[in-house]
């Protein structure tokens, strides 16, 4: 089963793909995740994707092409797979079917999920991100058990540099821009489904699963 997850910044997409990742057994790829960690090891690629994530710009489709391109050749992704966070342009959308294509697979779903604006600046700013393990709470949302460490690993929590107001702004622009036009892409295909996101994580998750249940591998 290869799932896409799409949506704006903040629309829950990790959160949620953390849980489906284990709920349907499938390797969670987030293009976000992979960039963050070249940042934090100072790889020639992370020096050169930090210029672009500090700014909220997409890092240039031919980069995050060849990276989501070797990841799925790896083993583990033969049974399928769930990305969250790309493909973000339409050029990566037609970049992902071809690759799929060279490797006899196929989409099974995408499924967006859809949450406005204002919800989304609260969402961003109040993020934290465990510095350990990654894993995402939110100040008001989410809270960890103890304030600034993580449930799961007692990690420290920090709020990421995009996550700032400014930079928060300029995302959103820039979904509205690059990435919302996909929805229209898999329309097409008859592979999309909206899910309500505005919603507690648990009824979100709920309704996710309900709808990948019913999907066809
Ligand atoms: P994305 O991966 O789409 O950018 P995240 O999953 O990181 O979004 O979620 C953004 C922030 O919103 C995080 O702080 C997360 O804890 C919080 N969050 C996620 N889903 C919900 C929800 N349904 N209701 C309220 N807050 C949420
Ligand atoms: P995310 O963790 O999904 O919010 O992504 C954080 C940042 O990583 C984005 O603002 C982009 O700078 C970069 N990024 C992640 N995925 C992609 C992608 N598919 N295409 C271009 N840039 C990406």
């Amino acid at each position: 089963m290869l799932i896409v997850i799409m949506g704006p910044p903040g629309a829950g997409k990790g959160t949620q793909a953390e849980k489906l990742a284990k709920e349907f057994a499938l390797p969670h790829i987030s293009t976000g995740d992979i960039f963050r960690s070249a940042v934090k090891e100072g790889t020639e690629m992370g020096k050169k994707a930090k210029e672009y994530m500090d700014k909220g710009m997409l890092i240039p489709d031919e980069i995050v092409i060849g990276i989501v391109k070797e990841r799925l050749s790896k083993p583990d992704c033969s049974a399928g797979v769930l990305l969250d966070g790309f493909p973000r342009t339409v050029e990566q959308a037609e970049a992902l079917d071809e690759v799929l294509d060279e490797l006899q697979l196929k989409i099974s779903a995408v499924v967006n999920v859809d949450v406005h604006e204002e919800e989304l600046i609260g969402r961003l700013t109040g993020r934290r991100v465990c510095r350990n393990c990654g894993a995402t709470y939110h100040l008001k949302f989410n809270p960890p058990k103890v304030r600034n460490i993580c449930d799961h690993c007692s990690g420290e929590l920090y709020q990421r540099s995009d996550d700032t107001i400014d930079t928060v702004k300029e995302r959103l622009a820039i979904y509205q821009k690059q990435t919302f036009p996909i929805i229209e892409y898999y329309e097409h295909q008859d592979l999309f489904k909206n899910i309500d996101g505005a919603r507690d994580i648990d009824a979100v998750f709920a309704d996710l699963a309900d709808h990948l249940k019913k999907t066809k591998d």
